[in-house]
């Protein structure tokens, strides 16, 4: 066997299909002495009896590690500018009460957009002041609770939102801390950023001037600072996700504290605030190239500083929102493998080629991202090593669909067989999130390890739960 002429171009043949790839994994995964992986020495074997797959395993000493990872990055990068970073977890990425207390202890805040994600952390115990609440269509309820609980900013998304916000602060008897989601013309992905309006999407307060008219921004700006009802903290953006390169972030970052200067010269006001967004991205597979934390950091840091230094203002504190880069690698995904299948596949010199197809016992139901995004992941036999040729796979669900697909292409030993155990790493963030009955499969659980012992944090959503809501049962 060897380079199969149905891989993609950035996917290599392996030296050693045993070997794992750090950057793809949590700190604590490795194989043990037998070659079984491990997590903190726990194999998954023991995992799997325990819990059953599919499993979510999650490394807490890995998550939390990258979560004060970001904070001490960012804190000491702006350390001179603004006295440090307000870091929210992004929680959409995954959330619990669990993970709303560990990102807590590690000193970050955390970002929410509904008011069941704002339920989490007020059972979880988080301070209402560490909380944020996004969202572009946030109900007259969810805004009411924000304001009653004296909530920490909201992340107001229109111009109708901004008036409604105002309106329910007066009847609430509550001043209201916002921020303005404003779309600065960046947009970015992996390597790429488009520097050009993007205009054409739901999110976001417009920067753009309409002939005579204010933008929706200038003209959100002027509302709120003429509102008392409403506490202006700042500005805010999101450019995206999986994002590779500083450039993006700090193009973001120019536009808008243009813009604070603009309010200056307009309002005379300087706003203490600004938020760069999340969009920090991870290695899924070996295509993806990540920076730093800290290398980001310093990037945004010289441009904010030259940025204020050019314009003549004075530095907002500077708040981001990372999800997917604490949570993503965090990870992996332990599933079973059942059926194999090997099809000849046609390439494009005209040849057949084979393809083995491994079906596992989840699929689209736990992850949704491949359908979702065209995501690709890679995969590792783990319940043992192995000698045995590694042929181009694809690893596939269980379920109706034949789009169902987890791993699209990975070289994988040729004799994985039924009962063996398979591991797709940095299924941390929009996995379990974003996870479904499809076919009526329980949800999986989630289990954390953490100083070597490990503890279910969410259960495995069984027969009767898939039965609770159904009310002719
Ligand atoms: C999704 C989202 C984030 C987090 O994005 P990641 O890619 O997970 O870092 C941050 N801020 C906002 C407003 C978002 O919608």
């Amino acid at each position: 066997m060897s380079i199969s002429p149905l891989a993609p171009a950035w996917l290599s043949y392996p030296e050693d299909a045993n070997a794992l790839r750090p950057i793809e994994w949590a700190g604590g995964v490795a194989r043990t002495g037998n070659g079984e992986l491990a997590v903190q020495g726990i194999g998954v074997a023991e995992l799997a009896k325990e819990f059953g797959t599919p499993l979510f395993v999650l490394d807490e000493d890995d998550f939390r590690a990258r979560a004060r990872g970001f904070k001490q990055a960012f804190d000491a990068a702006f350390a001179d500018l603004c006295g440090g970073v307000d870091v929210y977890y992004a929680g959409k990425a995954f959330l619990s009460t669990e993970v709303a207390r560990w990102v807590t202890a590690e000193g970050l805040r955390l970002d929410t957009c509904s008011g069941g994600e704002m339920a989490v952390a007020r059972v979880a115990g988080v301070p209402a002041a560490n909380l944020s609440l996004h969202g572009n269509n946030k109900s007259v309820d969810e805004i009411r609770t924000a304001l009653e609980i004296d909530l920490g900013r909201i992340v107001v998304d229109s111009l109708d939102e901004l008036e409604r916000v105002a309106l329910l602060a007066r009847e609430t008897g509550k001043r209201a801390n916002v921020m303005l989601r404003l779309t600065p013309g960046v947009h970015a992905s992996t390597h790429e950023f488009i520097a050009t309006a993007h205009e054409d999407q739901k999110f976001g307060l417009s920067m753009i001037e309409l002939g005579e008219e204010p933008s929706p921004a200038a003209a959100a700006v002027s509302y709120a600072l003429t509102h008392p009802e409403l506490n202006l903290l700042g500005l805010h953006a999101h450019i995206g996700s999986q994002i590779f390169e500083a450039e993006g972030f700090e193009l973001a970052a120019r536009k808008l504290l243009s813009f604070q200067a603009e309010i200056k010269n307009k309002h005379g006001v300087e706003l203490p605030e600004l938020d760069l967004g999340g969009g920090y991205g991870i290695a899924y597979t070996e295509a993806d190239t990540p920076r730093e934390p800290a290398v980001l950091a310093a990037a945004m840091a010289d441009v904010v500083a030259a940025t204020a230094r050019e314009l003549g203002i004075s530095i907002p504190r500077i708040s981001i929102e990372p999800g997917r880069a604490i949570a993503g690698t965090s990870t992996f995904t332990l599933y079973e493998t059942g059926v194999r299948k090997t099809v000849q596949v046609q390439a494009e010199d005209g040849t057949l080629s084979p393809r083995r197809y491994v079906s596992v016992d989840g699929g689209m139901s736990d992850n949704a991202r491949p359908v979702l995004y065209d995501a690709d992941y890679t995969a590792v036999l783990a319940s043992r090593v192995t000698e045995s040729e590694p042929i181009v796979s694809r690893v596939v669900g269980k379920h109706c669909e034949s789009g169902d697909i987890v791993v699209r292409d990975v070289y994988l030993p040729e004799d994985v067989a039924a009962g063996d155990l398979l591991a797709v790493p940095g299924t941390g963030a929009y996995c379990w999130a974003l996870a479904s009955n499809y076919n009526y499969l329980g949800r999986p659980a989630v289990v954390a390890v953490r100083n070597g012992a490990a503890r279910a944090i969410i259960r495995r959503e069984t027969e009767a739960d898939l039965l609770a809501r159904d009310l002719g049962a």
